[in-house]
């Protein structure tokens, strides 16, 4: 079972627990449709806007197991409240930066 470390939006963390993407990763649906259920090993926020403690983040799951790293859907869709991350091009920049290009990168979970 692939190990996946997820960041999400620190904005919308007051509106949403993450249950839609605890749901898609143990089903192995949405985005993990491609690769079936997946295991959670970290569950971390970009750190606020804007998103300078993602790179760091996903390291630090990659240290602990993470074999992909995850954008969940409150960054690039805008879920729940409707504002996709305007920062979101910069941010992922700087993740593959920090862990390299041979790591998969997930934009989207449900
Ligand atoms: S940088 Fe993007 S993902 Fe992070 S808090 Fe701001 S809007 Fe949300």
């Amino acid at each position: 079972m692939l190990k996946v470390g997820i960041i999400r939006c620190h904005e919308t963390e007051d509106y949403c627990p993450g249950t839609g993407d605890f749901r898609v990763a143990k089903n192995g649906k949405g985005a993990f449709e491609e690769v079936g259920p997946v295991e959670i090993v970290g569950f971390v926020t970009c750190g606020g806007c804007p998103g300078k403690k993602a790179a760091l983040r996903a390291q630090k799951m990659l240290e602990k197991g993470a074999e992909a790293i995850v954008f969940a859907s409150c960054i690039t869709r805008g879920n729940p409240i409707g504002y996709p991350c305007p920062h979101f091009e910069g941010m992922k920049a700087s993740v593959i930066k920090k862990i390299g290009n041979d790591v998969k990168i997930f934009d989207w979970t449900h």
